[in-house]
């Protein structure tokens, strides 16, 4: 799977619809102080899942919306879509169906963000695991913030140990054997109450 084009509107700084080719081998991304670069890394986090304001440096989900300035209002919404070109069919199953793989995930005020996949409606979830397992998840250590170096150098082995299985590509692992967990103790709980059902009758 390789990402060939971010799409932004009305994101962060990126209030007019903006569109940033993704080509072959190293992608350079220049300009003077706040005008916008980890806003754009920011922006392929968020499209793959993220869930932390803080880790889109906002005290909310909703400050990803373009804020307004002097000059233009605030937005209602924003809008990042990930074009993956997908012609060497990697991705799981679920996304497989064509050779180009357009993620859209798009936040309104008031009520939430929501997820596509190709025009389909598709859960937070999904986006999470493809992005877990292709190994470039929003948590990736490909994409490097801004002092995260220095938290690296002094974070504690466990926090280390996620990096490390973010980058095996087993993390999406953890996530289902969780949920697995959870179906478990559902089933168990279930099975005591037709016990109790067996005894009353018996
Ligand atoms: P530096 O080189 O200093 O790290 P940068 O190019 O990485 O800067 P960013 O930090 O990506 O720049 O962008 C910061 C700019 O984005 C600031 O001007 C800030 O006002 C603007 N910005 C952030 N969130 C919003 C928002 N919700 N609405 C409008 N503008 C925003």
């Amino acid at each position: 799977m390789r990402f060939s084009k971010l799409r932004l509107n009305g994101f962060k700084s990126f209030v007019d619809p903006t569109e940033l080719v993704i080509a072959d081998g190293l992608t350079g991304v220049v300009g003077p102080n706040g005008c916008g670069k980890s806003n754009l890394l920011e922006a392929l986090r968020w499209v793959m899942g993220e869930t932390r304001a803080k880790a889109m440096r906002g005290g909310g989900m909703e400050d990803v919306i373009f804020a307004g300035t002097s000059s233009r209002p605030a937005r209602n919404f924003a809008e990042v879509s990930l074009q993956i070109d997908n012609s060497e069919r990697l991705a799981p199953s679920g996304f497989n169906d064509s050779d180009l793989l357009e993620i859209v995930r798009r936040i309104t005020r008031d009520v939430g963000s929501a997820y596509k996949s190709n025009g389909k409606d598709v859960r937070a979830r999904d986006v999470q695991m493809l992005f877990a397992d292709a190994s470039t998840g929003a948590h990736s250590p490909a994409l490097v913030r801004q002092g995260q170096i220095a938290e690296l150098i002094n974070a504690k082995p466990k926090a280390r140990r996620r990096i490390l299985e973010e980058a095996a590509g087993i993390s999406g692992l953890y996530q289902r054997r969780h949920e697995a967990e959870l179906k478990l103790k559902n089933t168990e709980a279930n099975l005591l109450r037709v016990d109790d059902v067996i005894e009353q009758l018996a």
